[in-house]
């Protein structure tokens, strides 16, 4: 966990660094996509940042913890503003925005944290992972009229945020998300 990953010293220094350049925020900076859930939108951050472990960007931000918990869709206690402000500061998304991405009252109580469930043909449109994916109350994909995956179908193992699924199309078994597409029921 305390291993230093060339790079990520840097992070210490961000505040600084977008003081000094305006041109160097876009290094840090990413925009949420539509409907994307928190825990793949701080993974993407990290890959375009380097930073290979959650718990550096969070130490780094002096959140301690936080993020890393988020990643994993531990939202309790929930978020607070000033968590919100602090992450909204360094990634230059609107702190409304970046509430979105969590899940409203309604879903937090049954959210689904531990199995990561997705539509694969929205994933072959636009490849990462949707919030509401998570909720207990969806079962399927309204646009495509197809039952989520939990797992892949080739190796049946469960998908991951932290995972090269959502950058290579296609599962480490080989299973691209278009074949995967097959094997989503009718919804
Ligand atoms: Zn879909
Ligand atoms: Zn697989």
């Amino acid at each position: 966990m305390s291993e230093i990953i060339p790079g990520e010293s840097d992070l210490t220094d961000y505040q600084q660094t977008i003081e000094d350049s305006s041109e160097s925020i876009s290094l840090w900076q990413a925009s949420l996509f539509e409907g994307e859930s928190i825990a793949s939108y701080l993974y993407r951050l990290r890959l375009q940042n380097a930073v290979s472990a959650p718990s550096s960007l969070s130490q780094a931000l002096e959140l301690g913890v936080v993020l890393n918990r988020w990643e994993k869709f531990r939202f309790n206690p929930f978020p607070t503003e000033t968590e919100l402000q602090i992450l909204s500061q360094f990634c230059g998304e609107s702190i409304d925005k970046l509430a979105e991405a969590f899940p409203p009252e309604s879903e937090r109580k049954k959210f689904m944290a531990r199995t990561i469930r997705l539509c694969a043909a929205c994933c072959v449109q636009a490849c990462y992972h949707r919030l509401k994916w998570q909720f207990d109350s969806v079962s399927g994909c309204a646009d495509h009229k197809l039952r989520l995956l939990s797992k892949c179908p080739g190796c049946e193992k469960k998908f991951a945020i932290a995972s090269s699924l959502w950058t290579h199309k296609s599962c480490e078994c080989g299973m691209r998300l278009t074949k995967m597409i097959k094997h989503q029921q009718r919804y």
